[in-house]
């Protein structure tokens, strides 16, 4: 064969080209200085609507006091993943504290909630079992389901019948999994955990309920939409995210004493990757004290997203079945979504247009992110922003 005279990576070029023909090429915005509520972004600053903050805590400087002290006693870096010795002291704390919140008997630290699915799922399921999975999951707990190598049947989105008509097929498998998002990262809407749990409960299968965007929002004590919904004891196997309304970043597991161990033992992010900062876990802490202190914080940002979603709906936009602080406005298209994100931006007021891969074919987004850090007058800004946007 003559050589090629192609240099190796020139198709990325035109994949590129591609996905910008079909309005789905993806960028970078760099944000300068501080977070929310006001974001200075490329250089203009913004009223944010795009942050998982939703409790206003990553700039808060309880978190930013927490981790300098930490790292002050134990460095910076923890060098090592947590099975050889980069397991610490805050590490072992945050853990503590989030069995505690959890009302669980244990919790493990992941250094993401990404790599917390992937390796709960690979690690509670493999080749011979089956996994259950709602088609509006989160692209780590499907990644999760891939690396397990399970077989992996995916439910139309919160449709319990096609759960229960997959699981009444012959049983040949050895284990099941049900895995759902509970507050659906671009909808907004909850899962049927209450049919889910039932299902889970007269199949045997084991419940993993992903509660990223939940946690520290819904639920008397902000544990998310289990505890909202009554239902947490009938939930196996709980997924977090310190990323989002904790304001910090990293990922966990709740669950069973057992249930950790095997996961300490076999999910593969948390044997194979270091361990995060120490300061990190110590910065989560005092999220975590806040969110047990301060209730009016969720309490107040439901009831405005309530109203909010009310406006919206009143002027004519389509807000989707959202129940929640994420509220998409669908507009179909990816190229009308990017439009009318640059309109918003002119107009002061940054919200980011979701596109596929993140959302199916047809229902490009705008997704806004409401937080207790907006004020009335923010939210009124948005309204009038969206008006002939
Ligand atoms: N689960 C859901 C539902 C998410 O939306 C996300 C992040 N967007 C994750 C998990 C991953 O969490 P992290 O950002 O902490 O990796």
């Amino acid at each position: 064969m003559p050589p090629s005279t192609q240099p190796a990576l020139s198709w990325i070029e035109s994949e590129l080209g591609e996905l910008a023909r079909q309005g789905l090429r993806r960028s970078r915005v760099v944000r300068d200085g501080g977070q929310l509520p006001i974001v200075t972004l490329d250089g203009r600053e913004l009223v944010s609507f795009g942050s998982n903050d939703y409790l206003g805590l990553a700039a808060d400087p309880r978190l930013a006091a927490a981790a300098s002290e930490a790292s002050a006693r134990e460095g910076w870096g923890s060098g090592a993943s947590p099975l050889i010795c980069g397991y610490s002291r805050a590490h072992q704390a945050l853990e503590r504290r989030l069995a505690e919140f959890e009302g669980t008997e244990a919790a493990l630290l992941f250094s993401s909630g990404f790599a917390a699915n992937v390796g709960a799922i690979s690690a509670l399921a493999g080749p011979g079992d089956l996994v259950l999975a709602d088609r509006k999951n989160h692209a780590s707990l499907l990644d999760g389901c891939r690396l397990s190598r399970a077989d992996v049947r995916v439910f139309p989105h919160g449709d319990c019948r096609e759960l229960r008509r997959l699981l009444d097929r012959p049983a040949r498998h050895r284990r099941r999994l049900i895995a759902t998002d509970g507050l659906f990262s671009m909808d907004g809407d909850l899962a049927p955990l209450a049919e889910l749990a039932d299902l889970a409960a007269r199949y045997g299968a084991m419940l993993l309920v992903d509660e990223a965007h939940a946690t520290g929002v819904f639920g008397p004590g902000g544990r998310g939409v289990a505890e909202h919904l009554g239902l947490e004891g009938r939930v196996d196997v709980r997924v977090g995210t310190l990323s989002k309304a904790l304001g910090s970043v990293g990922g966990f597991v709740a669950g069973s004493r057992s249930l950790i161990e095997w996961l300490v033992n076999r999910a593969r992010p948390y044997v194979f990757s270091t361990a995060p900062p120490p300061a990190v876990a110590a910065a989560a802490r005092a999220a975590i004290d806040i969110v047990e202190r301060e209730p009016e914080r969720r309490a107040g940002l439901i009831a405005r997203a309530a109203a909010l979603r009310d406006a919206l709906a009143a002027r004519g936009l389509v807000v989707g079945p959202s129940q929640s602080q994420i509220i998409p406005i669908v507009v179909g298209q990816p190229e009308a979504a990017l439009e009318i994100a640059a309109r918003l931006r002119e107009r002061g007021c940054f919200v980011p247009a979701i596109r596929p891969p993140t959302v199916p074919e047809g229902e490009s987004c705008l997704r806004i992110s409401l937080t207790a850090a907006h004020t009335p007058e923010m939210i009124e800004g948005l309204l009038a922003a969206l008006e002939g946007a």
